[in-house]
């Protein structure tokens, strides 16, 4: 089979300038995604740059090679600007502009402008340097999981490989893939290459934002707006983790603390719903620090919240309780400038896992009530049932 290379870059032109549509029309649909816009002056000038670069007989020689390989470097420049803003980045214009300048400064000079080798060896590098930019801002990003940020790095690190590729073999590949003499068939490599590319970068960056804000809705799902901690449905789904860990279960046990503010009620009406809030805030700021990262803490509703630990025995448990208690009490002193005796009362149960979750949840509320009963500001036990000798030890 035969490959017509003006062909295929007119067919690549065309796809290109496909891309730009789709994008601008992914963005029209919300007018939020700050990277949309930027992507399709990525793809439109790269179409038009493909279309000037890849006709030259038709078009005038000096154009073609200066004018049509800056637009097409003024695309990744837009699509590096593009990725930045997908991971909340500006980029100034310099930036954006900096390789098609480099470029149109080294076409002026004749020694560089008369010598194929050169210009493709030049062209490739600048290429292959932008998709590495590219390619860094996404693994910057890659502590958010999003599966398709994964073949977008693989896409744009195979981009940049191809066009090293050319500037190691330049003077071996036929022109315009490289430099040499050879059959012009395989040149078609380089419009099929950027097809490839340029479809695969744009679907999987539409498909990282679709991922980006399905992430987004379930994490808000799961967290309790006022105070930023998780909500009573995530409670559920990670103590029920920690339940069902076989790892932890030898010689540990779950501890289940509930907490309610006492005479929460009166704070609201005395000093405002809006100051109610900034105690409560306080209060999850406090048990968050005290009982760390490794435990599941979280706003039941209202003024009620919950946590589940690992523990090795229940005064350990009991502990991290009180430490609770006495750093809300200490720390409620000064809310907001004003004093105010705010405390908490909580309510544990120390189990095992053959204890169910509910069993405990509705162990430690009968435990809170005792100690809204026994006076407030206190820390309750209502159950300890261990069976695992290390961990009742
Ligand atoms: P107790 O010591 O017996 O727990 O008394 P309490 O006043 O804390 O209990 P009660 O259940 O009577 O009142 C809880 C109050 O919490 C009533 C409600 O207005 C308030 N509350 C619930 N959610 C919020 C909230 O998001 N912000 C504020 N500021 N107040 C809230
Ligand atoms: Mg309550
Ligand atoms: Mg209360």
């Amino acid at each position: 089979m035969k490959f017509d290379f003006p062909t295929m870059m007119v067919g690549l032109s065309f796809v290109t300038i496909l891309m730009a549509l789709l994008s601008f029309c992914s963005w029209t649909a919300t007018r939020r995604n700050a990277f949309l816009p930027p992507l399709t002056c990525a793809f439109l000038l790269g179409s038009v740059g493909i279309l000037v670069a890849g006709l030259r007989p038709a078009i005038p020689t000096f154009v073609s090679i200066s004018a049509g390989n800056a637009l097409i470097l003024l695309a990744y420049g837009f699509g590096w600007k593009a990725v930045r803003a997908f991971e909340h980045r500006s980029l100034r214009p310099a930036g954006v502009t900096a390789p098609a300048a480099l470029w149109l400064a080294a076409c002026l000079c004749p020694p560089f402008y008369t010598d194929p080798a050169a210009r493709v060896a030049v062209m490739s590098s600048l290429t292959s340097i932008s998709a590495v930019l590219i390619v860094r801002e996404l693994w910057r990003g890659r502590h958010e999981p999003l599966p398709s940020r994964w073949m977008a790095i693989v896409i744009g690190g195979l981009h940049a490989l191809f066009m090293l590729v050319r500037v190691v073999l330049v003077h071996d590949l036929p022109f315009p893939l490289g430099a040499g003499p050879g059959d012009l068939n395989w040149a078609v490599a380089l419009p099929l290459e950027g097809i490839a590319y340029s479809t695969l970068t744009l679907c999987s960056m539409l498909l990282m934002e679709r991922e980006r804000a399905e992430l987004q809705q379930r994490r808000a799902a799961n967290l309790d707006p006022l105070t930023g901690i998780a909500n009573r449905r995530a409670f559920i789904e990670a103590a029920e983790n920690i339940w069902f860990d076989q790892s932890l279960r030898k010689g540990t046990c779950v501890a289940i603390l509930i907490f309610d503010l006492d005479r929460f009620k009166q704070i609201n009406d005395t000093f405002g719903h809006k100051f109610g809030d900034d105690v409560l805030i306080l209060f999850a700021r406090t048990a968050s620090k005290v009982l760390g990262p490794k435990a599941v803490f979280a706003r039941f509703g209202g003024e009620e919240f919950a946590a589940a630990l690992q523990c090795t025995n229940p005064e350990q448990a009991y502990r991290a309780a009180e430490q609770v208690r006495a750093g809300f009490a200490e720390a409620a002193l000064c809310t907001d400038g004003l004093a105010v005796e705010s405390t908490v009362s909580i309510g544990l149960s120390v189990m095992d896992h053959h204890a169910s979750l509910s069993t405990a949840l509705a162990s430690a509320d009968r435990a809170l009530y005792r100690a809204k009963r026994e006076g407030r500001n206190r820390v309750e036990f209502q159950e300890v049932h261990v069976l695992h000798p290390e961990a009742a030890a």
